[in-house]
């Protein structure tokens, strides 16, 4: 018997169960699609489980002024997530939105912060949201625990975090409970259209549906070829260095800082080149922990429990890519950076226009046709 005669015939297949895949899931079963979500697997690498976990705004799209709003309808729409993922599989997920800091610990660093959010906030059609640069002692009224060498910083009442650990497990929970069906161990190799419906093949594999959406992060470079698409990444590791527990201290995140649910405190995130996940650069740690340190004295005190490097998914200039196949429709690509942030843009605003069969205007900047035209230039 063929597999294909096997009763695998969904409306979208989704390949990648990482955070991007499982909110575009999450979200067609909202509204109603049958979706299978083949997915390669819990020993791949996966930024879903190597985050920092803040959902973040400020100056999120200095380059393309589109993905500041983007941004910001995703945080503000974060909440609604978060309500129903409690309400539908009773996991709390820890959103918590006071606002964020960015540090700044000498005049320079305050002054190049600054500019960038000047520059951020100067760009035509920008989503306009409030920032503020505060001195050290409006920071202080915020985060009393400072140290000394804190000269000031930037702060946007939109920021926040959340625990995305709790979050990747509630999405997958509630996929199952939609009854969506979820293949780990499933790496897709082939994709091609036979007729109305894609046949996606994994191994032995081969699911039929009727719409596509590649959502496999860093490997959607290989898979977009497979339904003419384009995805260019161009991956980046990340260094997180964990903390023991410790009482609450610290009410708002900062962009490398932020306390958890549970009382660690993660410190981070350090931007290199490359793709090799193993090891840990002890100069990059060094650096974050006295960075942090010097932000937090009592940071000092603390013992490190945990600490990891980690591969983001990062299309070539760095924002999301959406798109839908002209030579394939049906297919689409799902690809970006901070999957944290815009789980609910993903889940509550992308997946309907998908399951629509159509990416609405408000989307139509993260096309990837945008690298024709650099290629071009
Ligand atoms: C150090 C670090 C810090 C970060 N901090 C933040 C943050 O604070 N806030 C924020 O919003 N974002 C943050 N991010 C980014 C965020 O984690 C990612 O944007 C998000 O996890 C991407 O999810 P994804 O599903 O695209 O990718 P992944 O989690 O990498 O998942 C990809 C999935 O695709 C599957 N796959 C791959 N190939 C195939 C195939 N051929 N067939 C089937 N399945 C396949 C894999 O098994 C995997 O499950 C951070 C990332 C890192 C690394």
């Amino acid at each position: 018997m063929s597999n294909a005669l096997r009763n695998d015939d969904f409306d979208v297949a989704v390949v990648g169960g990482g955070l991007v895949g499982a909110a575009i899931a999450y979200g067609l079963g909202r509204v109603g699609s049958r979706v299978v979500v083949l997915d390669e697997g819990d020993m791949a690498i996966r930024a879903s489980r190597a985050n920092f976990a803040l959902v973040w705004v400020q100056s999120k799209g200095l380059g393309m002024p589109e993905y500041a709003g983007w941004t910001v309808a995703s945080a503000k729409k974060w909440p609604t997530l978060a309500d129903e993922l409690k309400r539908e599989v009773k996991l709390d997920v820890h959103l918590q939105q006071p606002g964020g800091f960015h540090i700044a610990l000498s005049e320079e660093e305050l002054e190049r912060r600054a500019n960038t959010l000047k520059r951020f906030h100067n760009q035509a059609g920008v989503a306009q949201y409030p920032t503020e640069i505060l001195r050290r002692d409006q920071v202080m009224k915020y985060l009393p625990e400072i140290g000394p060498d804190v000269v000031g910083g930037s702060y946007c009442p939109l920021d926040g975090h959340v625990n995305s650990l709790k979050l990747f497990r509630a999405l997958h929970a509630a996929i199952a409970g939609q009854g969506a069906t979820y293949l780990p161990g499933h790496a897709v190799s082939a994709i091609d259209r036979g007729g109305r419906a894609f046949r996606v093949r994994a191994g032995s594999r081969t699911v039929t549906a009727g719409k596509v959406v590649l959502a496999a992060g860093n490997a959607n470079r290989h898979l977009a070829p497979m339904v003419g698409l384009k995805a260019p990444m161009k991956p980046e590791r990340g260094q997180i260095v964990v903390t023991e527990r410790v009482k609450p201290f610290l009410k708002y995140p900062v962009v490398t800082i932020r306390q958890t649910d549970e009382g660690t405190v993660m410190l981070g995130d350090s931007k290199e080149e490359g793709t090799d996940p193993a090891g840990l650069n002890l100069e990059i740690s060094s650096v974050i922990a006295s960075r942090a340190v010097r932000t937090f004295p009592l940071l000092g005190k603390l013992n490190v429990v945990r600490s990891w490097r980690g591969i983001r998914v990062m299309p070539a200039d760095g924002f999301p890519i959406y798109e839908q196949s002209e030579t394939h429709p049906g297919a689409f690509v799902v690809t970006c950076h901070s999957g944290v942030t815009l789980a609910a843009g993903h889940a509550l605003t992308l997946a309907p226009m998908i399951h629509a069969g159509r990416l609405a205007e408000e989307v139509s900047a993260f096309s990837a046709r945008r690298f024709d035209v650099q290629e071009v230039a």
